[in-house]
């Protein structure tokens, strides 16, 4: 048995897909047979424009006409008689097709990020994507293709990445094993909003374990079973028969307000990443948004999405949830939030780096196309906007400055939009916390992002399993900051949130409702859940939990106890 960090529920029975970086590695070396090698050559690129053409057509099906366009425009960059030419005058010269193709391309990558243009600097990540899928052709490294995964599989990756979740087709991935993440990494959210059971931070699991043979991932229990035996696998069928079942019994839950035992109602909201999401929280009977991690829209593509493609999106969420609530956060680049065309410098300690709203605020054109992308669609909901990693005062009001400056630009244009569109805050730093009774003068509103507060305020990352020990949000420090920023807010008389995993935590609801915090963001799947378990709670009886709570010293302590009486 394999151990590793429970990160999604449930019980997956399958066959191993490992997913492989592939290494594309070769030795440079002179060729006699030109000829042959520019055949060579030629049959890879033949090879390329029509694998790039399915790829299209596939996409063009699954997510639209647009994102087709950039795999067609790959084809036409590798029929373009100026890059193809210098690539076969160089193998003419007797270089080999790698070395030839490498060094042509990383020609064209260089002329094109150093001018400094954004689309054009669009160019060179097309270029690198052509380069890594011709080397592989001739190079003859296969990459697994995830959504050609056959039923009842069990993805096996080092990390789960937003992008390869493209390829993810649920019905037929039943398990996924990284070698790294916690609870609250993206492969771990991802694997919850998909629904697929997730055991994370398992060691050497792409070497450990071998595709095609079965395993069992315990996703509760953070196990997975090499080798099972019939006994195994019967009991653990069962296990997951009870897990499907009392999902079917939080069924009762569905279409109720979201009420406490002595009748305190609560906002219960979901957390998304793209409009799509959107209809899951409504299907899940989410009662709005309460963050839209708009980063997915900047990810698995080549070029920074256009004012007017994003102002669609947040348009469709909005159109989707028929007025109720959406928090739409702004970007939140950088630190495990990697999106490559934007050339990110590489940073000694990334988390604490140029990232979010410090890096939004450097980038002004970046950062006021997606305030106008948002506030043209908070003519079609009730949209607000939200700033990630706000650290300081200045920061929420040069963000601000820059939603009215949006604003004028859009009433000079005369395009609608909601002039009283509240702005708040994620309160996610120490210093937000330390700084709350600052901040809540002057925000709308407070959402408390717990997973990155626990790893600011404990000063431990949220991916590192050595101090995976210290990463809990129910360290007193954290509960400090937790009931800090929900009194300051409440004393300026703004709401405040929570959209971080701990919301949906059972042991954290009684601290929740007792220190008053309004509403709850959870993800899709756990919405029903969350509401059976605030409705076993009186404000009284949550109160005297809160009282013994922090009255404690120690983590341990408090998780114990909080075990005991949930
Ligand atoms: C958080 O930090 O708690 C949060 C919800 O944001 P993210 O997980 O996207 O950093
Ligand atoms: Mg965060």
């Amino acid at each position: 048995m394999l151990k590793g960090i429970a990160a999604s529920e449930g019980i997956g029975i399958g066959k191993v897909m490992i997913i492989e970086d592939s290494t594309l590695e070769y030795t440079p070396k002179t060729v006699t047979d030109t000829d042959a090698e520019l055949q060579r050559f030629r049959d890879a690129v033949d090879t390329f424009c029509e694998e790039t053409e399915q790829q299209a057509e596939a996409v063009k099906k699954s997510a639209g006409e647009k994102e087709a366009e950039i795999l067609i425009g790959h084809i036409y960059m590798m029929k373009d008689p100026g890059m193809v030419g210098s690539m076969e005058a160089q193998i003419t010269g007797g270089q080999c097709a790698e070395a030839a193709l490498e060094q042509v391309c990383d020609m064209f990558i260089e002329a094109f990020s150093s001018t400094g243009d954004e689309v054009t600097a669009q160019r060179a990540a097309d270029v690198k994507d052509i380069k890594t899928a011709i080397l592989s052709i001739l190079l003859g490294v296969k990459t697994v293709k995830i959504s050609e995964a056959p039923a009842g599989t069990v993805l096996v990756a080092k990390e789960v990445t937003p992008s390869m979740t493209a390829g993810i087709n649920k019905e037929n991935i039943v398990g996924i094993v990284t070698e790294t993440g916690s609870q609250t990494s993206h492969s771990a959210i991802l694997a919850r909003a998909l629904e697929i059971p997730a055991v994370l931070s398992v060691e050497n699991a792409t070497t450990k374990l071998s595709s095609g043979e079965q395993i069992i991932v315990d996703g509760n229990d953070g196990d997975v079973i090499t080798a099972p035996n019939e006994a195994q696998i019967s009991e653990y069928s069962a296990k997951r028969d009870a897990f499907l079942r009392e999902k079917r019994e939080l069924e009762n839950y569905r279409g109720r307000r979201t009420l406490s035992a002595s009748g305190e109602e609560y906002e219960l909201f979901c957390n998304i990443g793209t409009p799509k999401d959107a209809v899951k929280a409504m299907n899940a009977d989410g009662e709005g948004v309460g963050l839209f991690r708009t980063e997915f829209l900047f990810m698995d593509r080549n070029a920074l999405p256009t004012e007017d493609e994003q102002f669609e999106a947040y348009k469709q969420a909005a159109l989707v949830l028929k007025g109720k609530g959406l928090i739409i956060r702004t970007l939140d680049i950088g630190g495990d939030k990697d999106i490559p065309y934007l050339g990110l410098e590489k940073e000694e300690n990334p988390f604490m780096g140029f990232r979010a709203i410090r890096y939004c605020l450097r980038n002004r054109d970046l950062f006021k196309s997606q305030i106008k992308a948002i506030l043209r669609a908070s003519a079609f909901g009730d949209i607000r906007i939200m700033f990630p990693l706000i650290t300081a005062v200045e920061e929420l009001r040069a963000g601000k400055a820059l939603v009215e400056e949006a604003k004028s630009d859009l009433r000079a244009s005369g395009i609608d939009f909601d002039e009283n569109i509240k702005v708040g805050v994620m309160t996610e730093t120490a210093a937000s916390g330390v700084i709350a009774h600052l901040l809540a003068k002057e925000a709308d509103f407070f959402s408390i992002g717990t997973n990155d507060l626990t790893g600011y305020t404990m000063a431990a990352d949220r991916g590192n399993s050595d101090v995976a020990y210290l990463y809990s949000p129910f360290q007193p420090s954290v509960l400090i900051m937790i009931k800090r920023i929900i009194e300051c807010g409440r004393e300026a008389g703004i709401p405040v949130g929570m959209c971080g995993e701990a919301a949906a935590n059972p042991m954290m609801i009684p601290l929740l409702i007792s220190f008053g915090l309004t509403e709850f963001s959870v993800s899709a799947p756990s919405v029903l859940k969350v509401r059976k378990n605030i409705s076993k709670w009186t404000k009284e009886e949550a109160d005297k939990v809160a009282d013994a709570v922090m009255n404690m010293t120690t983590e341990a302590e408090i998780t114990e106890y909080l075990k005991g009486i949930v």
